[in-house]
């Protein structure tokens, strides 16, 4: 069971122009085009091939202009509450005032990280492969039962044609 990673070099192409962002903002804070233009390609490859980015490099880049947030530099960050519960950081991009709004909870967990999602996902997946196995038991026979008197006919009338041909040949 070998693991192959499927668009490996997609992933390690996402990879190098995210650390490129960020090595560019941080060698000069003011050339925020070039890191936008690198996470602009990042993104455009990541929709292209249909590659789920990881959601802290997704809380990195804005969502409207897709320059890369990095507080204090490119983004604004600030700590607000709501209904005296839950707090909030809102971060703010800089660059065209989009901001995105995350919640502090330290327990809080990605639906696709909760063992729960997995488990559900597990059943519907096994489920898909026995309809489809199913399907494919179903389907399987119809070919075969019609292939079947063909090929009888086929060796039939190939059955019937040798001897002929044998005598045929015999007779001459
Ligand atoms: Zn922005």
């Amino acid at each position: 069971m070998s693991f192959q990673m499927k668009d490996k070099d997609a992933y390690q192409r996402l990879n190098y122009l995210y650390q490129a962002a960020h090595c560019v903002l941080s060698q000069n804070p003011e050339n925020v085009e070039l890191a936008r233009f690198y996470c602009f390609t990042q993104k455009t490859i990541a929709r292209r091939l249909v590659l789920r980015q990881d959601p802290s490099v997704k809380r990195t880049l804005c969502k409207k202009c897709c320059s890369l947030l990095v507080p204090g530099v490119t983004a604004s960050t600030r700590q607000r509450r709501k209904k005296h519960k839950a707090r909030f950081t809102v971060v703010r991009c800089l660059s065209c005032g989009q901001s995105k709004t995350l919640l502090n909870d330290p327990d809080h967990r990605l639906w696709v990280d909760r063992p729960e999602a997995q488990q559900q996902q597990q059943p519907q997946q096994q489920q898909q492969q026995q309809q489809q196995k199913q399907k494919q038991h179903q389907k399987q026979p119809d070919p075969s039962v019609k292939k079947q008197p063909k090929d009888k006919k086929r060796d039939r009338s190939a059955a019937s044609s040798k001897p002929e041909d044998a005598q045929g040949s015999a007779a001459t």
